[in-house]
């Protein structure tokens, strides 16, 4: 094999590896937005439910004053009963304490009930306290783990660009620069496999006659279809 397609075949290798690593450190940010996204759920789910307990609590405050309140008055009409001269004055004052009596009973039946959501929806709140604690852990978790990634193959990349420097200088300017062209117009793939008459670059077939030179590895051969840089390996 030709000295010059080995180091096309090995800047490619560099080049595919540095995509690679630049494109999963590119991603991070995505990755942890759609990583957050349960925990961005949670808590909006515990502020809902922190809602509903306020409300609920303000609810119950309410019902109890107003408990006071009917208690209050039941007590003053209480009080006045000696003031009451005829039967009749008598009878719709004890009318009047019965209903209230009666209203007191079916508020305490409603603070009962509250107290029994109140209760429903403590625990609710302390579930998705939990839910929201776990899903924090994880993206720590996640972030963490992606951090370290993120360093390790910073330092390959930098390794892998000092290499590309020394490599790109052996070839040629003018097939350095078609080298590139074709990098950014394939993909990220400028040079690439020719097996069996097809090109692995774009899979179309070649001719017979152009499959018989590229085996010789020996000059550059483009495809004629994509115009990808072709090469050979004797298959293991
Ligand atoms: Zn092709």
């Amino acid at each position: 094999m030709k000295d010059l397609i080995k180091q096309l075949m090995q800047l490619q290798d560099i080049d595919s590896r540095i995509l690679e690593k630049r494109l999963f450190i590119d991603k991070v940010p995505l990755r942890i937005f759609e990583v957050d996204e349960p925990l961005k759920q949670a808590r909006a789910e515990l502020e809902k439910i922190t809602q509903k307990t306020e409300a609920l609590g303000k609810k119950k405050k309410d019902k109890e004053r107003l408990l006071e309140e009917i208690n209050e008055k039941i007590k003053k009409m209480k009080s006045r009963i000696s003031d009451i001269k005829t039967n009749k004055e008598y009878q719709a004052h004890l009318k009047e304490i019965e209903s209230s009596e009666r209203e007191i009973g079916g508020i305490e039946e409603e603070i009962l009930l509250i107290m029994e959501d109140l209760d429903a929806v403590v625990r609710e709140h302390k579930e998705k306290e939990r839910i929201v604690r776990s899903e924090g852990d994880k993206i720590d978790a996640f972030k963490k783990k992606l951090d370290l990634e993120v360093s390790a193959y910073e330092k390959e990349l930098s390794v892998l660009k000092e290499e590309r420097v020394s490599l790109a200088s052996l070839i040629t300017p003018d097939i350095y620069r078609t080298y590139m062209t074709l990098l950014g117009s394939g993909n990220g793939v400028a040079v690439t496999k020719a097996k069996g008459e097809i090109c692995l670059g774009c899979n179309m077939n070649m001719p017979p006659q152009l499959f018989v030179e590229v085996r010789k590895n020996e000059e550059i051969i483009q495809c004629p279809q994509c115009q990808r840089i072709l090469y050979y390996e004797e298959e293991q």
